[in-house]
């Protein structure tokens, strides 16, 4: 990962208040055991919860490591994105995730 993705995921994840763009649960940074502490989760739901930078437009279609292009988002929904043929773009995808969560078919960190 470049400085300049990096840099942009630190500052979606500030401006996102740790919250993941498209299932909008907590993401942790840095610090996994803390975030498994505190949830009182395993580690592998900890490992999905990390922060990624996401690509809004994907690299192989030409979107650039900018900041209008880079959302931080969780590995989860991240991966289960671009595991797709065809992915979603990021709007519809954001609100598939959001129903999926309200009908308990996502991934949770707890129970909200
Ligand atoms: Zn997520």
């Amino acid at each position: 990962m470049t400085k300049k993705i990096k840099k942009l995921r630190k500052q979606k994840w500030a401006a996102q208040k740790g919250r993941c763009y498209y299932c909008g649960q907590l993401m942790w940074e840095h610090d996994a055991d803390a975030f498994q502490r505190e949830h009182g989760v395993t580690r592998g739901l900890t490992q999905k919860f990390q922060c990624t930078a996401e690509h809004l437009t994907a690299r192989s279609e030409g979107g650039g490591d900018v900041d209008d292009n880079i959302v931080a988002a969780c590995l989860f929904c991240n991966r289960t994105r671009h595991a797709a043929k065809k992915p979603l773009d990021p709007r519809r995808y954001r609100r598939r995730v959001q129903a999926r969560l309200e009908k308990g078919g996502w991934l949770r960190l707890n129970g909200l």
